[in-house]
């Protein structure tokens, strides 16, 4: 099978070219047709003459995934989007409107293997990871089809990040070199892999980073967070400290309230404790709960944040968004298997 082309960053661009016995400025004119003029085919790069044209074509391909289903929510506009991948998986991208612009959440594997017990996305494991291309894609596909421009990606669809590290961290330099999304309208979320969190504070890059903190009690956390086990609370806070100090950037932690879990008076002493004078932020989930998991919903998610707000936490609560939708992640991939085995 040919090589995608779509999905090589700028070196692999170069270099390519310069393998084809052309000079390396072409591999910056290919960069532009793939990723600024989002070409369809390669009889569109008219700068290139008509036997390189051919020549790319003999040897690379220019392939897209597919839409295979849309599911809309009628109050927020919020879609959700099944997209087949080019060996038959299935990953979601969920588009989000909001006034500052169109936001895509995308997935970064088939599956996960982080095994969080709330979570949709896990329950079947990790199939493999994406490739930049792929995580590219899911941009390029939903501008297409809905006829807009993407100005917000979020990291938190499908998958760990952190656990994908080379693939992402190339899917974001070419998003925002290529497709021109600024850095700091990129937020990548994480269930908290310190080796990680470790590299990526020395990238040098401006995005935003959340973490997936959902209790601040090492233990409980690991009963949630398997991940938790290797490493733990102390080390993660270590770790964002140390990105802090290396980035100047302020991270945001995430936390999915759960009925009588975490959403106990202890837990905002535990919240507060840990914020106050600090520049981080917490942004408050509800749950969506899923069957197979007995968490629910807490109840008292408005409570809980204006007890923070009102003891001077930097807190902000997650719009609920696509209610109406299969919106937990996972859920419509695990739907969109189960289809396939049965036909
Ligand atoms: N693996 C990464 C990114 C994907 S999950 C991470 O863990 O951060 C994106 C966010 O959704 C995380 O904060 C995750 O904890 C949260 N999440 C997962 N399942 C959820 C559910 N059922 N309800 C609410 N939030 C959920």
């Amino acid at each position: 099978m040919k090589e995608n082309i779509f999905g090589k960053n700028l070196i692999e661009c170069e270099t390519l070219m310069v393998e084809q016995g052309e000079p390396k400025y072409r591999g910056e004119q290919l960069f532009q047709w793939l990723y600024h003029k989002k070409s369809e085919d390669f009889s569109e790069m008219t700068n290139f003459a008509n036997k390189l044209r051919e020549t790319l074509s003999k040897n690379y391909s220019l392939n897209h995934g597919k839409i295979q289903e849309i599911q809309k929510d009628s109050h927020d506009g919020t879609k959700k989007f099944l997209i087949e991948l080019s060996d038959g998986e299935c990953i979601e991208s969920v588009l989000m409107h909001y006034q500052h612009g169109d936001s895509l959440c995308v997935s970064t594997q088939a599956g996960c293997n982080m095994g969080c017990k709330f979570c949709a996305s896990t329950q079947g494991g990790k199939i493999r990871d994406l490739t930049s291309g792929e995580i590219l894609d899911q941009i390029y596909l939903i501008e297409q089809a809905e006829n807009l421009r993407i100005s917000n990606v979020v990291i938190m669809g499908i998958g760990e990040p952190l656990d994908n590290y080379n693939e992402v961290i190339k899917f974001i330099r070419i998003a925002n070199t290529g497709f021109g999304i600024g850095q700091r309208k990129i937020t990548l979320s994480t269930c908290g892999l310190v080796p990680g969190i470790n590299a990526l504070a020395e990238e040098n890059l401006q995005i935003n980073l959340a973490i997936s903190l959902h209790s601040v009690f090492q233990e409980q956390r690991k009963q949630l967070m398997p991940i938790a086990e290797k490493y733990d609370l102390d080390a993660l806070l270590a770790a964002i400290d140390d990105y802090f100090i290396k980035t100047g950037r302020q991270i945001t932690y995430e936390y999915a309230l759960m009925d009588g879990f975490n959403d106990r008076d202890v837990d905002i002493n535990g919240l507060v404790k840990l914020l106050r004078g600090s520049r981080n932020h917490l942004n408050l989930i509800g749950l969506n709960a899923i069957e197979e998991v007995s968490f629910k919903e807490s109840a008292r998610l408005d409570s809980f944040f204006r007890e923070l707000e009102n003891r001077g936490i930097n807190v902000t609560m997650r719009r609920k968004m696509g209610r109406e939708i299969d919106a937990a992640c996972g859920q419509l991939r695990k739907k969109g298997n189960k289809d396939k085995v049965n036909v």
